[in-house]
């Protein structure tokens, strides 16, 4: 289905982006993988999905939170038909309290970055007359909780930055969508447990069901291998009048 495409999947040595570069490769396109450090292990993983599924993967290492290396990771890829923003981090803070540099690093990583990659791979893509950009919001990019304010600032940028994109990339064969998941159990939110368990004085089983799947009406986590699946449609032709517009994938947590 996606046989000859170039995918580049940003922040995808774990979680949701392996997982949607995971789906891609099974569909047939040539996946670039990314993260900030550039271990044996990330180069064995681009690998070892290359031999599962038979789709030709690489590395590259590139640090989202700097403006250059983003747009010198289309660049190093030889641009890409397939962009699919996924890098993001995440810190649990009261405003008056929330660390300056966590904030810069959130808004540089989980926003900033979707910019500059962007910029660096339409260019291409229009001259294709084909392209998709994929940016992985959230839940919080359409609703709020206490105490993430970086966070919820750069996933709401997120979904505007994704409207304008397919605004300005409309007619040209482009489309630009952002996926919203509600709780998927990586590490980014594995990390939060322990934290939970201690505001609430709750045991991990408890945390997990009346504090993150409370606002997911469904009760069950959604997965990393849902997000792929979303992803390969938006890339396919059913999708192709599929533009500006957000699709969560959250159990129900944003229709409430
Ligand atoms: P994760 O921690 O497993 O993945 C984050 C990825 O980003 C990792 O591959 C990490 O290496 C990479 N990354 C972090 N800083 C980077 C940097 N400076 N440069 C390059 N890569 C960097 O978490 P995840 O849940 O897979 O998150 C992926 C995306 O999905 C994030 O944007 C996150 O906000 C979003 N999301 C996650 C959930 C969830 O419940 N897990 C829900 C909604 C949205």
């Amino acid at each position: 289905q996606l046989a000859g495409k170039r995918a580049i999947v940003t922040g995808s040595n774990s979680g949701i982006g392996l997982g949607v570069a995971r789906e891609l490769a099974r569909a047939g396109a040539d996946v670039v993988l990314n993260s900030f450090s550039d271990e044996a292990e990330d180069h064995k993983l681009a690998a070892d999905l290359s031999a599962e599924t038979g789709a030709n993967v690489t590395y590259i290492q590139a640090d989202m939170s700097k403006p250059e290396e983003c747009r010198a990771l289309i660049e190093k890829a030889g641009g890409c038909d397939i962009l699919i923003n996924n890098a993001g981090i995440q810190h649990v803070a009261r405003i008056e309290e929330f660390p300056l540099e966590k904030w810069d690093a959130i808004i540089a990583i989980n926003l900033s970055s979707a910019f500059h990659t962007t910029a660096a791979a339409l260019p291409a893509m229009y001259a294709n007359g084909w392209g998709r950009v994929i940016n992985i919001a959230s839940a919080h990019g359409l609703t709020a909780s206490p105490y993430k304010s970086a966070y919820i600032a750069a996933k709401h940028g997120v979904v505007g930055l994704s409207k304008t994109t397919a605004l300005e990339a409309a007619g040209k064969g482009v489309t630009c969508n952002a996926i919203c998941p509600g709780y998927v159990l990586t590490p980014i939110v594995e990390k939060q447990i322990p934290d939970q368990m201690k505001t609430h004085d709750m045991d991990r089983e408890t945390v997990i069901k009346e504090v993150m799947l409370s606002r997911q009406p469904s009760g069950e986590f959604a997965t990393v291998e849902q997000m792929g699946g979303t992803a390969v449609f938006l890339c396919s032709d059913a999708a192709a009048q599929i533009t500006g517009t957000t699709i969560s994938v959250d159990g129900g947590w944003t229709a409430m």
